[in-house]
C-alpha cells in the first residue's frame, strides 16, 4: 500500500511502526461554531483511510482532538456572556451530530485540549530543560533555531522565513529572542480561561496541544499524522519541532494532507464568509450524498463545490443504491440453488473488480478510481442478477456491501418519513416547546432536518416542506 508522504513529497510503501497496528492522529476542528463542509473534507477522507486500513486487518488507534480553548471561542463566549466551555461543549455536540450524519466513525479517542493541560505543561518544561524553549514574563517561546531540521515538512528555508519576519513586530511579543520563535504558553488576559503553571496563570498555544495529545494517546512516534493542507505550515512544522525536540524520536512516519474544498475556485473558509455549514447543506441534500461527492475526487486534488457536481453525485449514488436494492430483493425472492457455470464466470469478474478497487485504494487512496470499480460492478449486477442463482446474488451483495462500507456509504436506502410521522413529530415538538423543553424541541427539528423536512413557524402554526 502506497501513501503520498508530504514529508518526502513521494508515494511510499506503508510500513507501520508496530506490525498489525496503526496509530493515526488527525487535527480536529476548533469548536466555536457549526463545522462547514470544507472542515468535513478531512473528516470524510481520513475516516475512509481508517476504514480501508481496518478492511486490511489493521488495528487502528484513531485519535482526533477538539480544540476547545482559542481566541474565537473566547470571543463568542464573551459576546453571549457565558463561559467558554459552554460554547465549546455546545459545538462539540453539534459537530458529533454532523459527523454521525456523514457516517464518520467516532475516533478511538477525541481528546479535548482543556483536559490535557498538565501534559502540555510537562512537555513545555522538558523543552525548557533541554534548551529548546524559554520563559519571558509569563510567556514561553519555542526557540525555533534550536531545532536544526525546522522547515523539513513545509520545505521552507529558515533564513527566508527570518527575512519575512524581520519587520513584523507582534504586540506583546517583545520578549522574543528571535522573530521566528513561537508561543508554547501565553499569560492570562482579563476575562479569559486560565490554568496554573510554573510560569503563572495562562493557557497553552495551539501547536503544543497536538504534540501532547498524540504523544499521550498514541506514542512518541505515530504512523500517520493528517489534516488539511493549510496546516502544513506553521502548525505541523511546529508540531514536529516541539515533539522531536522533546522526545528525541521521529514524530510521524507519514504525513497526509487533503487539498481544499473550494467554492468558485476559492478555499471555503469561515473568515472569507464563502461557506456552507454541514447543517445547512443537510437541509438540501442527504449527507450521504455529500460524503459520496467528497470521495468522488482524489483527496489531494482541489474539489470545487457546486450544485451541478453534487447533483451528479446524487444520481451516481442513487444508481449504486438501486442496484444493491435489486440484488437484495433477488436474494430474498430466489429459491435455494447452487452456482451455475455462468455464475462462476461472473464471480470471477466480480473478483477482478474487487482487485481493481483494492489497487485504487492501495495507490494513495484513490477513491475516485475505487468508485469507478463499484460502478462497473453495479453494471455487472444489473445484467447478471436476474438470471443468477441465489448463492450468486448473496455473494454479489456481500461484496458490494463491503466495498461501499469501506467508503462509508450506507447501502440501505434512507426511509422516507411518511406525512403522518412528520405531523406527529411536529406535534411532539410543539408540546415540548409548551413544556419549555427546548432541548427536545431542537432535537426534533434537527431530526426532521436530517430527513429533509424543513419547518417554518408561521402565525397559522407550523408549516413544513420537503427539501
Ligand atoms: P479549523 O477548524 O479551521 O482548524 O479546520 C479543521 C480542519 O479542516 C483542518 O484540518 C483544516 O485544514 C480543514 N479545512 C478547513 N477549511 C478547509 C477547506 N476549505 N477544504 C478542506 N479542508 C479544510
Ligand atoms: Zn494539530
Amino acid at each position: 500500500m502506497k501513501i503520498f508522504n508530504t514529508l518526502t513529497r513521494k508515494k511510499e510503501e506503508f510500513v507501520p511502526v508496530q506490525e498489525g497496528k496503526v496509530g493515526m492522529y488527525v487535527c480536529g476542528p476548533t469548536v466555536y461554531n457549526y463545522i462547514h463542509i470544507g472542515n468535513a473534507r478531512p473528516m470524510i477522507v481520513f475516516d475512509t483511510v481508517r476504514r480501508y486500513l481496518e478492511y486490511k486487518g489493521y488495528d487502528v488507534n484513531y485519535v482526533s482532538n477538539f480544540t476547545d480553548v482559542d481566541d474565537k471561542i473566547i470571543k463568542k463566549a464573551n459576546e453571549e456572556g457565558v463561559d467558554a466551555s459552554v460554547i465549546s461543549e455546545r459545538f462539540i455536540e453539534e459537530c458529533k451530530k454532523d459527523m454521525e450524519g456523514l457516517n464518520v466513525k467516532p475516533a478511538t479517542k477525541h481528546p479535548k485540549a482543556t483536559e490535557e493541560i498538565n501534559g502540555m505543561i510537562q512537555m513545555i518544561q522538558t523543552l525548557i530543560e533541554k534548551g529548546h524553549a524559554y520563559p519571558v514574563d509569563g510567556t514561553v517561546y519555542f526557540k525555533t533555531r534550536s531545532f536544526e531540521e525546522y522547515g523539513k515538512l513545509s520545505k521552507k528555508n529558515i533564513d527566508d522565513l527570518e527575512a519575512g519576519h524581520r519587520d513584523i513586530k507582534v504586540r506583546g511579543e517583545d520578549g522574543k529572542e528571535d522573530p521566528l520563535d513561537f508561543v508554547l504558553w501565553k499569560p492570562k488576559k482579563e476575562g479569559e480561561p486560565a490554568w496554573k503553571s510554573p510560569w503563572g496563570e495562562g493557557r497553552p498555544g495551539w501547536h503544543i496541544e497536538c504534540s501532547e495529545m498524540s504523544k499521550k494517546y498514541i506514542g512518541d512516534t505515530i504512523d500517520i499524522h493528517a489534516g488539511g493542507e493549510d496546516l502544513i505550515f506553521p502548525h505541523h512544522e511546529n508540531e514536529i519541532a516541539q515533539s522531536e525536540a522533546c522526545n528525541d524520536e521521529p514524530f510521524a512516519k507519514y504525513w497526509m494532507h487533503n487539498a481544499f474544498l473550494n467554492i468558485d475556485g476559492e478555499k471555503m473558509s469561515k473568515s472569507a464568509g464563502n461557506f456552507f455549514t454541514v447543517r445547512e447543506i443537510s437541509e438540501k441534500y442527504s449527507l450521504q450524498v455529500i460524503r459520496f461527492f467528497m470521495l468522488s475526487a482524489h483527496y489531494r486534488s482541489p474539489l470545487n463545490f457546486s450544485d451541478t457536481l453534487v447533483e451528479s453525485s446524487k444520481n451516481g449514488l442513487e444508481r449504486i443504491l438501486t442496484a444493491i436494492e435489486n440484488v437484495r430483493d433477488a436474494v430474498q425472492s430466489k429459491e435455494e440453488g447452487i452456482l451455475t457455470e455462468e455464475d462462476c464466470g461472473n464471480l470471477e469478474k466480480v473478483e477482478a473488480l474487487v482487485k481493481k478497487y483494492e489497487a485504487a485504494m492501495e495507490d494513495d487512496f484513490n477513491t475516485a478510481d475505487a468508485i469507478a470499480a463499484i460502478f462497473e460492478m453495479v453494471k455487472l449486477a444489473n445484467i447478471t442478477v436476474k438470471d443468477g442463482s441465489k448463492e450468486y446474488a448473496e455473494r454479489l451483495l456481500k461484496t458490494l456491501e463491503q466495498l461501499c462500507d469501506v467508503l462509508g456509504i450506507i447501502t440501505e436506502k434512507e426511509e422516507e418519513l411518511l406525512d403522518a410521522d412528520v405531523e406527529a413529530l411536529i406535534q411532539e415538538r410543539q408540546d415540548a416547546r409548551k413544556a419549555k423543553n427546548f432541548a427536545r424541541a431542537d432535537e426534533i427539528r434537527d431530526q426532521l432536518a436530517a430527513q429533509g423536512i424543513i419547518l417554518k413557524d408561521t402565525r397559522e402554526g407550523v408549516k413544513w416542506t420537503r427539501a
